[in-house]
């Protein structure tokens, strides 16, 4: 039987690669917990300055572009904050630097649950394989929860310590806990609807494909709509 996640975390935490990476990830989870009180942050790693097909686009217009669509899209979700490294796109390392920045974000925001991508996840079918950012943050997130943010010689300067007590990692192959997004899927849909510099035409295809991808979900979670995650409970 599909385990579905009832409780509503107290502060959460979103840690994705690009601007539209929350909504398509978690957005309808996002957005139920910011609605049942929660206080939901996002830390986005790059600005999504390469996220186009264009030749003539300027980068740094794209990045404009693509912050603005992302301001739009927080507002649709009810987020409380949303924070930018500003890493250009592609160009993320999982190195000391990256983690310790990460670690700094978990000590301040101190959030009990942190949602990021499973790394492991990196072949679907014949269609798409995850991008190299995705995988990057993925890691790097999971390495600065634990042990890193949790023990004081990691990164000394980087505030008190803080245990995170949940991970959900999405886009993953191996879901184990399910959350019903069947009241928050056309807020799901609005925000992935915001970024419209990542797809043509008026958005109808990547409309449709949200709700295609949540139903499938849902059938595994016995709802209507729902977004599934490997789960990890985490202590020092
Ligand atoms: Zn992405």
């Amino acid at each position: 039987m599909a385990q579905l996640l009832e409780t509503v975390p107290e502060k959460v935490l979103a840690i994705y690669a690009h601007p539209d990476d929350p909504d398509v990830s978690c957005g309808g989870t996002l957005a139920r917990w910011a609605r049942q009180g929660s206080e939901v942050h996002v830390v986005l790693c790059t600005n999504g300055d390469k996220g186009t097909t264009d030749p003539t686009v300027d980068p740094s217009q794209l990045a404009i572009r693509r912050a603005a669509e992302c301001d739009e899209a927080a507002k649709v979700l009810g987020l409380t904050e949303q924070h930018v490294l500003g890493y250009g796109d592609g160009e993320l390392t999982d190195d000391e630097a990256f983690r310790g920045e990460l670690v700094e974000w978990i000590r301040r925001l101190r959030p009990g649950t942190v949602l990021c991508p499973d790394p492991t996840a990196v072949f679907f079918g014949e269609d798409y394989f995850n991008h190299r950012d995705h995988r990057i943050v993925g890691f790097a997130v999971l390495d600065a929860l634990s042990p890193a943010a949790a023990l004081p010689l990691y990164f000394p300067d980087a505030g008190p310590v803080h245990q995170v007590e949940t991970a959900l990692l999405s886009g993953t192959l191996e879901p184990t806990v399910w959350v019903d997004v069947t009241a928050t899927i056309e807020d799901k849909v609005a925000a992935v609807s915001c970024h419209r510099s990542q797809f043509a035409g008026d958005g109808e295809w990547a409309a449709g494909a949200v709700r295609m991808r949540a139903a499938e979900d849902g059938k595994r979670a016995g709802v209507a709509f729902a977004e599934g995650f490997r789960r990890l409970r985490l202590s020092v």
